[in-house]
């Protein structure tokens, strides 16, 4: 029905005025839809992809306040059948980049970010805490299971789809339910460790296997996604733990409650945590310790508890060479995973705790490899505290940025 014919008044068809005729006008007319709620709302989305463009043109389109779109991808010419955000002549720019252009055109009243980012290891806790929902558009279990536990450790929801082929599934995470990792087989942790099977040069070995995909999936996958994400916006939280299945072939369309498991390992949450007035280039795990200490009030010391493995030195099993080189485990290059002398591949020494006497306490956290905006742990026997590198807020959070350089 056309919007002429909608206002026609010589049948029984509804006469629909709004006084507030706007962008969203249309969307008012839903009885319980708060567009201010939504305009006051930020998402994230990660994965800028068949389902990401599709997600993030949705969340536009609805006004949502504040977008953040995560990748690290470029634009190739394959992307065009599924992503309505790129053109022939994107090819080769970053999905990113492409996406926040293509998104202010949609609707300038949206601020969008673009972070050309690794989600495994380049976006700080911090900037999940910040969103209202986050919206999984991904195509590995590795970058599911990180997205999980980051929004778990801050208690926000996420929205997880799948697609192949004419199929596909969304799946709905509520804080303190059923998540991600709660469904995981020993399958799922066997093929991801898999790739592991070396514990260097990570980065290469996610050449993801190209799955098939239509657009006509994507539309519908994405979305339902960001139905789901509107939903949590305002409230409802009806879908937590569903998993909501597709069959395009089959025409079939069915929910299914997703497992809860008690001892599963993403539940850990980081609760009070504290902002601190430093940022991840300017704070050492050091200084940490003694700020630990001051708001401990001089107690027993404690010590930092990395979310991830942290290489402190590298050996070659050839020649015996040892080399220091303190970067988180993902942030190593093969340049450096290399022997200079005999070409073997090193192998590494991994810690996930510093300590105030270790030699790397005195780098910056930045210099480690933690991103911009994380959030930290320091452990002492009474428990643990948690601190935010919330300095790097501005930078990150600030409007209409696109950070490609920094991550
Ligand atoms: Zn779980
Ligand atoms: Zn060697």
């Amino acid at each position: 029905m056309s919007g002429e014919e909608y206002n026609r008044s010589d049948n029984d068809t509804l006469i629909v005025t709004d006084d507030r005729e706007d962008r969203y006008s249309r969307l008012r007319l839903i009885s319980w839809w708060e567009q201010d709620v939504i305009q006051s709302s930020s998402v994230m989305v990660v994965g800028v992809g068949a389902l990401g463009n599709e997600v993030a043109k949705n969340l536009a389109l609805l006004g949502v306040g504040r977008l953040i779109l995560v990748d690290f991808d470029v634009v190739e010419a394959s992307n065009l059948t599924r992503s309505v955000l790129f053109r022939a002549h994107d090819s080769g720019r970053r999905k990113v980049d492409v996406a926040v252009e293509r998104i202010r055109e949609l609707n300038p009243d949206v601020n969008v970010t673009g972070l050309h980012a690794d989600i495994n290891l380049d976006v700080g806790l911090g900037v999940f805490r910040r969103m209202n929902v986050v919206v999984g558009c991904l195509d590995n279990r590795e970058a599911r299971l990180s997205v999980n536990r980051a929004c778990c450790r801050v208690g926000v929801p996420w929205v997880d789809g799948g697609i192949q082929e004419l199929s596909g599934a969304v799946k709905v995470f509520l804080p303190g339910g059923a998540c991600y990792e709660c469904g995981m087989s020993e399958v799922d942790y066997r093929l991801m460790n898999l790739r592991y099977s070396c514990p260097l040069l990570r980065r290469e070995d996610i050449i993801m296997g190209r799955v098939p995909t239509v657009p006509t999936v994507s539309s519908i996958i994405g979305g339902m996604q960001a139905q789901e994400a509107v939903k949590l916006i305002h409230g409802m939280t009806d879908s937590g733990g569903k998993v909501y299945n597709y069959s395009g072939l089959a025409g079939d369309f069915y929910s299914v409650e997703m497992p809860f498991r008690k001892d599963c390992m993403s539940h850990e949450t980081y609760d009070n945590i504290i902002e601190l007035d430093e940022g991840a280039d300017t704070l050492t795990p050091k200084r940490l310790m003694e700020i630990d200490c001051e708001q401990n009030h001089g107690g027993e010391p404690g010590f930092v508890v990395l979310d991830r493995e942290l290489v402190t030195c590298l050996k070659c099993p050839g020649c015996g060479i040892e080399r220091e080189h303190a970067v988180a485990l993902g942030k190593v290059t093969e340049d450096h995973a290399r022997c200079a002398e005999c070409g073997n591949l090193m192998m590494p020494e991994l810690t996930h705790t510093i300590h105030s006497d270790d030699p790397i306490a005195e780098r910056t956290f930045a210099e480690l490899g933690m991103p911009p905006l994380h959030i930290l742990s320091v452990r002492r026997r009474t428990g643990t505290a948690y601190y935010e590198l919330s300095a790097d807020s501005n930078k990150i959070m600030s409007s209409g940025k696109i950070f490609s350089e920094k991550f």
